[in-house]
C-alpha cells in the first residue's frame, strides 16, 4: 500500500479524547503460514433464471427490470437494505439526471425511483428550471448541489430511508426473491461460464444456481474471484480514490449556515482555516432532503485499498474519529450547528473505486468530444461539462471478456479512470443496472450468451421499460422492431 506517506494527521481535542489521537496505525505482518480446508458438499439453496449479486443502485435496477421480462429473479445482498451507497453509504445526492440543455438523460426505472418517492423526501429544482443558465436561478441551486457551470440540473436530494422503502417495494412488485444478511463468496463456474454463486449467511455456505449472473457488488468480487483481470489504476491525489465513512448531523439549519457561507466570506474563510487547523482533513456540509439535517461526504481519506480488509478497518476508526472531531468544531463555531448532533455514521463504507472490469468494449475519454454514438448503446450519461456532448455507453461495457454466463453493472463497469468519474455516480449506476438486468433476462429466456445477444432487442426492451437513448439509436431499435413485426 502507498500510505507511508500519509500525514493526515487527526485532532480535535474530543477525537484525541477518545482515540489518543492515532494516525494511520502500522500494520502488524501476517503470519506466511496457510492452512488446508477440508473439501465439502454445499446444499443448493435454490434454481433461478436470473442471480443479482449485490443490491446497490446498480443491482437494484437490474433485479427490477428483470422481472418486469417475466423472470424468475434473485438477488443477495450482504446487508439489511437495498440501495447500496445511495442508502446505506448516505450519498444521497443523485448527481446528475439531466444533461446540460436540461433533457432527462438518465431515465426509465431511474425516473421511476425519483417519480414514486415522496414529495417530502426529495429536494431539487423543478423541472422548469432544468437547464435554465438564469444567473440567480443557477446561484440558489449551486448552494444546493443542483448548479454547476452556472446551468441548473436535476441532481437532487433524497431521503435515504425512503429510497431503501421504495427500493423494496419495486423489486418485490416484480416478484424478485431478496436474500439479505447474504454475502456472495465463490462463483459457480464451469466450462468458462459462470453458473451461479456460493454464498456464506447464519446458515453456512449454500448455492444458488442461476442461468444468468449479474455482478453488482460494486467491487466485482464475484468475477474477481472467478480469476479475471481488472484495470485499477486511478491518481491516488483524486477524489476518486478516496474512501471514507459518511455521516448525517441533525439538529442543524441548513439555511444559516448557506447564508454565512454566501455573505460572510471572510468569516467562513477563517472557520475552514480552524477545521483544517484542527483535523487537517476538513469538510464542509452538503444540504440533504431537509433544512435541519447536513450530510457530510467525507471525511476523505486517500492512500487505503477498498478491498483490503485492514485498509476497511482502519477506514472505519479514522472516520469515526474524524466525524467526532467535525460534530466538535461545528458545533463550537459554525453557524446554524450550536444544537448539531450526530445523527448516523454510514452502515456502509464510501467506496468511490476499486476494480473496473475488462470488457468487450469501455467507454473512455477519446469518445467524449466527437459525440459518438455505440451501435450497441444502452444508456446516455451526461457529460462532465457542458463543453462535451452527451456520452454514449456500449452494452460491450457491461459484458466481461474472459468469462460467460455473467454480466457487470454499476461503479466497476468497462471505462478509462476520467469516464469513471462519472460512469461511477447513483444515476448512471442506476442506468447500467437497467441495461444488464434486461440482458440477463433475456439471455435467460433464449439461453443465448450475453455476449451473443442481439443489442436492438436490448435497445427496444429499454426503451418499451422507458430509458432514453440518443435519437439515432432509438430510430435504429425502432425500425428493427417495425422488420420484425
Ligand atoms: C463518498 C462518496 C461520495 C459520492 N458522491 C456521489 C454523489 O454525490 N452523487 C452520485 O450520484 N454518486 C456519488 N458517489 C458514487 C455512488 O454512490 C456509487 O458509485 C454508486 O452507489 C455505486 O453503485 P453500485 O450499485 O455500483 O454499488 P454500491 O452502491 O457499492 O452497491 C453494492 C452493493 O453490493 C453489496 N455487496 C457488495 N459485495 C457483496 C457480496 N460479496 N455479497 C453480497 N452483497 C455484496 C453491498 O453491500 C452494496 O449494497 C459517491 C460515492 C462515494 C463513496
Amino acid at each position: 500500500m502507498s500510505g507511508e506517506n500519509f500525514t493526515n494527521t487527526v485532532g480535535s481535542e474530543r477525537g484525541t479524547e477518545i482515540f489518543g489521537g492515532r494516525d494511520r496505525a502500522p500494520r502488524r505482518p501476517r503470519p506466511a503460514l496457510t492452512i488446508r480446508e477440508a473439501a465439502r458438499e454445499t446444499p443448493v439453496f435454490a434454481e433461478t433464471d436470473v442471480l443479482v449479486v449485490g443490491g446497490g443502485p446498480s443491482g437494484t435496477t437490474a433485479a427490477i427490470a428483470a422481472g418486469r421480462l417475466g423472470a424468475d429473479v434473485m438477488l443477495v445482498e450482504r446487508y439489511n437494505h437495498l440501495g447500496g451507497l445511495s442508502t446505506g453509504g448516505l450519498v444521497i445526492w443523485i448527481d446528475r439526471m439531466s444533461d446540460w440543455s436540461g433533457r432527462q438523460v438518465i431515465s426509465g426505472i431511474a425516473h421511476d425511483f425519483l417519480d414514486r418517492l415522496p414529495a417530502d423526501a426529495v429536494q431539487g429544482p423543478p423541472r422548469a428550471d432544468w437547464g435554465s443558465s438564469d444567473a440567480a436561478t443557477a446561484a440558489y441551486w449551486g448552494q444546493r448541489t443542483a448548479a454547476f457551470h452556472g446551468i441548473t440540473t436535476w441532481s437532487p436530494t433524497i431521503d435515504p430511508e425512503a429510497l431503501k422503502t421504495l427500493s423494496m417495494q419495486m423489486t418485490l412488485e416484480q416478484k424478485v426473491r431478496l436474500t439479505f444478511h447474504a454475502w456472495a463468496v465463490e462463483p459457480i463456474v464451469e466450462d468458462g461460464a459462470m453458473r451461479g454463486a456460493i454464498f456464506e449467511s447464519k446458515e453456512g455456505r449454500r448455492a444458488i444456481l442461476a442461468k444468468t449472473v449479474v455482478d453488482t457488488t460494486g467491487d466485482a468480487d464475484l468475477l474477481a474471484r472467478a480469476g479475471l483481470s481488472f484495470e485499477t489504476d486511478s491518481d491516488e491525489t483524486d477524489i476518486h480514490s478516496c474512501i471514507n465513512t459518511a455521516f448525517m448531523l441533525g439538529g442543524v439549519d441548513m439555511e444559516r449556515w448557506l447564508d454565512f457561507r454566501a455573505n460572510d466570506k471572510e468569516g467562513f474563510k477563517a472557520f475552514m482555516d480552524r477545521g483544517r487547523e484542527q483535523l487537517k482533513s476538513f469538510e464542509k456540509p452538503f444540504v440533504s432532503w431537509r433544512n435541519d439535517i447536513a450530510l457530510f461526504m467525507g471525511p476523505r481519506l486517500s492512500g487505503y485499498s477498498a478491498v483490503d480488509v485492514e485498509d476497511l478497518s482502519e477506514i472505519e476508526v479514522r472516520s469515526r474519529q474524524l466525524t467526532v472531531g467535525h460534530l466538535a468544531v461545528y458545533r463550537e463555531h459554525a453557524p446554524g450547528f450550536g444544537d448539531a448532533f450526530l445523527m448516523l455514521g454510514a452502515p456502509q463504507i464510501g467506496v468511490r473505486h476499486s476494480r473496473r472490469l475488462i470488457g468487450l468494449n469501455k467507454v473512455t475519454r477519446a469518445q467524449w468530444d466527437a459525440g459518438k454514438v455505440w451501435d450497441d448503446e444502452i444508456g446516455v450519461s451526461t457529460s462532465l461539462a457542458p463543453k462535451f456532448p452527451n456520452i454514449s455507453v456500449p452494452y460491450g461495457a457491461l459484458v466481461p471478456a474472459g468469462i460467460d454466463g455473467v454480466l457487470g453493472a454499476g461503479r466497476h463497469i468497462a471505462c478509462d479512470t476520467n469516464s469513471h468519474s462519472f460512469l461511477r455516480e447513483v444515476p448512471q449506476c442506476w442506468m447500467t443496472g437497467h441495461a444488464a438486468g434486461i440482458a440477463a433476462a433475456l439471455a435467460a429466456d433464449s439461453g443465448v450468451r450475453p455476449r451473443d445477444l442481439e443489442p436492438r432487442l436490448i435497445q427496444r426492451e429499454l426503451l418499451r421499460q422507458g430509458a432514453y437513448l440518443s435519437p439515432s439509436t432509438e430510430a435504429a431499435a425502432g425500425s428493427a422492431t417495425r422488420a420484425a413485426e
